[in-house]
């Protein structure tokens, strides 16, 4: 029989997207003790809540202490607030409120990338570093700088939209209006609008012929077939990594960061990817030669990594900790 009363330490972290919400149950040791999942409902932000509502309820949430919900937009530090989420179809809502009255529980709301960011910050790829970056390559780019030990969040919560850096100036035209924005010009999104148009082109090679077969999406067929050998494939990493280079080089030279973490699907490639941003990210830091090696590494967490992220934020929020500082 599990124990009536709330677990120190035991939190439900969700993380909210544009199609699906991800919730784990999350030990204190940052160990997944259980997880669901549900698509995205309607358009409103009160058909969102009763959905986060009732998977909280669903992985136990009367006996946890405190929820951590990621969400695809920019999120009022102070408030709490979802000011802007150019997927989820409604904006300006005071989500950690309604959460909160839902759940009958402290209730943290961040960005997702600064909740994946304190994932790896915390118990991942970066753990023990007190100043890091994480980007996330997907639909469009995520990221979430650490700085001191502590969220970057900036004055209103909208820091580290890295999405919107120039990597490529003739690159294709942003939703903002400019053109070779980072998220636009080396995300997963990117590779798979690469990959699809290379294997329309030429329709006998490998990568054709994986993206034919339709069994996975086409990101993922890229990465296959650049194992494979086929050169098309090869050269969408090598270019999607070369300007993740770009990316980073900026963010370190602002930052000054102890290492810099990619995550996403795309990282299943593996040094395919990772080996060019190494190379464009030295050749563009500044005077690489006379400071320590920054490392860019791939992210520990997977899929998960919202979910965790947004766990552990709120526990280390409700404890009182430096995460809870904005
Ligand atoms: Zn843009």
């Amino acid at each position: 029989m599990t124990s009536p009363f709330p677990t120190p330490g035991e939190a439900v972290g969700v993380d909210v997207g544009a199609t699906k919400i991800a919730a784990v149950r999350v030990t204190a040791e940052g160990t997944v003790s259980a997880r669901a999942r549900r698509a995205t409902p309607g358009r409103t932000a009160h058909e969102l809540v009763g959905a986060i509502g009732e998977l909280v309820a669903q992985l136990g949430g009367d006996r946890v202490a405190a929820v951590g919900v990621g969400l695809p937009g920019m999120v009022d530090a102070r408030t709490g607030a979802l000011a802007f989420a150019p997927g989820l179809g409604f904006a300006r809502a005071p989500l950690r409120a309604m959460i909160a009255d839902a759940v009958g529980l402290p209730v943290v709301t961040d960005n997702d990338a600064n909740v994946a960011a304190w994932a790896e910050y915390r118990l991942g790829a970066g753990r023990g570093h007190d100043h890091q970056a994480l980007v996330t390559l997907g639909t469009g780019l995520g990221c979430g700088v650490v700085v001191a030990g502590r969220l970057l969040r900036g004055s209103h919560g909208f820091a580290a939209e890295a999405s919107h850096l120039t990597v490529d100036p003739l690159g294709p035209l942003c939703e903002c209006g400019k053109r070779g924005c980072w998220g636009v010009s080396a995300s997963g999104a990117t590779i798979a609008a690469l990959g699809r148009r290379a294997a329309a082109a030429r329709p006998a090679s490998l990568l054709a012929g994986l993206i034919g077969e339709g069994s996975r999406d086409a990101g993922e067929a890229v990465t296959e077939a650049a194992r494979g050998g086929d050169a098309e494939a090869l050269e969408i990493l090598e270019r999607v990594g070369t300007l993740t280079g770009t990316g980073l080089a900026a963010l370190a030279n602002v930052f000054d960061p102890a290492v810099l973490i990619v995550g996403g699907g795309p990282v299943a490639a593996g040094e395919l990817l990772l080996a060019p941003a190494r190379v464009s990210f030295a050749q563009q830091l500044y005077s690489p030669g006379d400071r320590p090696p920054v490392p860019v590494v791939a992210a520990r967490f997977g899929a998960d990594a919202g979910a965790i992220g947004a766990a552990l934020l709120a526990v280390d929020t409700a404890a009182g900790g430096p995460a809870a500082v904005p």
